[in-house]
């Protein structure tokens, strides 16, 4: 067990998330000490060992971020030297490393410039940093065909999946059972979508995204249901991209496709996550490989040409020759865009109960393995462009985007910079209001799908308090 011992209690939290990068199986215990001259102190043990230790002046109230960004370094260093790990992104523990990229390059910087920006303070690895700017360039470029002070982006959360995936965190009831609410749950949608209609129509949209769970859980009926609503009550002319999270190949029919194509469906995201039989039906997906190649040709001569794939890396059991094996797999089928995640052990998932009972050596995801994907992005013809990091994913790497010209997820950029307002609507979403002035507030709607259901009234008061 980790013992933290701090003289500010609000260095508790990027204090965990450095240590828990160094130790991740480790337990960590924050406690307070008090400091006689004034000085910042932290005291680490791991077991009753001292690990590190900094004592140093608290300029916290002067400048807080320079502060903090100080004492992270000087831990690293010393963990750095004591594990002989090196950490790809250094002291950066936030979801978002390319947001400060984007901020030095708005700040006039050149790549050059940024980049050692993000090494000298970050402590990031040279490839990051190279990678962190990179995107960044490419998402200011997305971002400025977006409104972003008179414009928004909805999100429609359909939270029903065919079965719950072992590493599953996000809101994901088994369709099987809620067959019979899902026509209610539509309707929910709609009253939300009557909320937006009437009060952002003075607003631009620029993308629609419905995500989940699985949205292809929804019948065909379903989908033109819930997707000509939306085009009948909101203004879709400056509509720049409209994406379906098909997701699980098992949901995936030809009628499905229809409709979405039929309403104006012009991104999808067909989703493997590796290519090994074995391992799909050991992460509990009930789908096979050749169900993913067939939904992806199906949805092809469909006329779909923007389709996402999602892979993991790091998926329990699998190697660096099963990544090898899925990418090779995926470039046969040249997906538009593809999007390598690094598996998070998230606490809500069964992996965690999982790993808790089998240990972490099964649970391999390494920078070799983003190598391999970065690679065959490349030879796809896919670049970069959007970036993001979650808590505790084994390898503390990275999720990356990868798309070719034009093909990017203008959606996954709006959201992940935070650049305009996201209105959420459906169980287990969050709408997220970004001000002029930069700052970000939230309001949520209930995970469970029944409490929504019950209580859409107040799901849309929240939206308009937040909004007021
Ligand atoms: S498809 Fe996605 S949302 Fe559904 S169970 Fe799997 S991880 Fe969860």
């Amino acid at each position: 067990m980790i013992i933290a011992k701090l003289t500010r209690p609000n260095m508790q939290y990027d204090m965990n998330a450095l240590l828990k990068s160094f130790y991740p199986p480790e337990d960590v215990v924050m406690e307070d000490i008090t400091s006689e001259d004034g000085d910042f102190i932290a005291d680490i043990t791991l077991d009753g060992e001292r690990i590190a230790y900094v004592k140093m002046a608290d300029t916290m109230d002067e400048d807080k971020s320079a502060f903090k960004n100080e004492l992270r370094r000087q831990i690293y260093k010393q963990l750095k030297e004591l594990t002989g790990r090196e950490l790809p992104w250094g002291i950066l523990n936030g979801i978002r490393p390319t947001k400060l990229a984007v901020k030095e390059l708005d700040c006039g910087r050149s790549s050059k410039e940024a980049e050692e920006f993000m090494k000298k303070v970050y402590l990031a690895s040279d490839e990051k940093a190279r990678l962190a700017v990179q995107i960044a360039e490419r998402e200011r470029k997305i971002i400025s065909g977006l409104h972003t002070d008179d414009g928004y982006s909805l999100y429609i959360g359909i939270p029903f999946c065919p079965t719950t995936c072992l590493y599953c965190s996000f809101t994901s009831y088994p369709i099987g059972q809620w067959k019979n609410k899902v026509d209610e749950y539509v309707t929910c949608l709609t009253k939300e979508i009557d909320y937006i209609a009437e009060n952002f129509k003075d607003k631009t949209l620029d993308t629609i995204y419905v995500g989940g769970g699985t949205p292809t859980t929804l019948e065909p009926d379903q989908i033109e249901r819930l997707l000509t609503y939306v085009s009948e009550k909101l203004d879709l002319s400056h509509l720049q991209e409209l994406t379906v999270e098909s997701g699980r190949p098992d949901s995936i029919t030809r009628d499905k496709l229809r409709a979405m194509k039929k309403c104006g469906v012009d991104r999808i995201s067909v989703n493997p996550q590796t290519m090994s039989d074995k391992t799909l039906k050991f992460i509990g997906r009930h789908h096979t490989v050749a169900q993913y190649v067939e939904a992806f040709n199906t949805a092809r001569e469909e006329g779909f040409d923007n389709i996402n794939t999602d892979i993991i890396l790091g998926l329990p059991g699998e190697t660096i020759d099963d990544v090898r094996h899925t990418i090779t797999e995926i470039e046969k089928l040249r997906p538009d865009d593809l999007t390598v995640h690094s598996l998070a052990i998230k606490r809500a998932s069964r992996l965690q109960e999982w790993i808790r009972k089998n240990g972490l050596e099964e649970v391999k995801d390494t920078a070799e393995m983003m190598d391999i994907a970065a690679a065959g992005a490349e030879r796809m013809g896919l670049s970069p462009y959007y970036l993001y990091r979650q808590k505790n994913m084994s390898g503390s790497l990275e999720n990356v985007g990868f798309a070719s010209e034009n093909h990017a997820g203008i959606y996954n950029v709006a959201m992940m910079e935070e650049v305009q307002s996201i209105l959420a609507i459906g169980a287990g979403t969050v709408t997220k209001r970004v001000s002029a002035d930069g700052s970000i507030s939230r309001c949520d709607c209930h995970k469970d799908v029944e409490l929504y259901m019950s209580q859409i009234d107040e799901m849309i008061e929240r939206k308009k308090r937040l909004f007021r």
